[in-house]
């Protein structure tokens, strides 16, 4: 794959003439051709990939219940400018950092979930029962939802309307004004600043 620089600093370290690029076009099974684009610093190793459809973009939010055992196979493409939102369990992983785009299904992105709490879990202290009690019961329910699939909802919030979630039962929907308001969109992403 040809690299092509990229005449900026580096969004992490702050580098110059350190940044690269790459573009390929991509068939991703069920959500047809994309452009998959990756962004990487030779100095820190930062690096972001999305996946661009080729039709544009789309709504900027995904409502999914994954109701059945059968709806952890849909397939997601989940943007680096995407956050993912569990209501009924307070849960919200933003892009931070680091977020990069990545294709899975539903239950992959349950388990990204579940190692994220567990995570929280072992860096506790010993007098934080309360905290550990919650998070034992979240760990819990994405569990049997990564098990069963008994009705946990799903949200796709992506102000860049470059995620979506491939299933008939999926609903795409505009952001509300609130949720554009407080939504972050991780790094300043090179690939669509001009
Ligand atoms: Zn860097």
């Amino acid at each position: 794959m040809e690299e092509q620089a990229i005449e900026m600093p580096c969004p992490m370290c702050q580098e110059e003439g350190q940044l690269g690029m790459m573009a390929h076009v991509d068939e991703i099974p069920y959500f047809g051709e994309h452009t998959q684009v990756t962004v990487l610093c030779h100095a820190c190793g930062w690096r972001q990939t999305d996946f661009i459809p080729a039709e544009g973009r789309k709504p900027g939010g995904w409502d999914f219940e994954i109701a059945s055992e059968k709806d952890l196979n849909a397939r997601v493409i989940r943007s680096s400018s995407c956050t993912v939102s569990i209501p009924e369990l307070d849960l919200e992983v933003n892009p931070g950092g680091n977020a990069t785009g990545y294709v899975t299904n539903m239950e992959g992105l349950l388990n990204r979930f579940i190692k994220i709490v567990e995570m929280v879990m072992k860096d506790l202290e010993g007098d934080e029962e309360e905290n550990l009690k919650t998070l034992q019961h979240m760990l819990h329910r994405l569990q049997k939802a990564g098990l069963e699939g008994d009705g946990l909802q799903i949200e796709l919030l992506d102000p860049h309307g470059l995620s979506q979630i491939l299933h008939p039962d999926a609903v795409d929907r505009d952001l509300t004004e609130d949720e554009l308001r407080r939504l972050p969109v991780g790094p300043d992403p090179a690939v669509f600043s001009k």
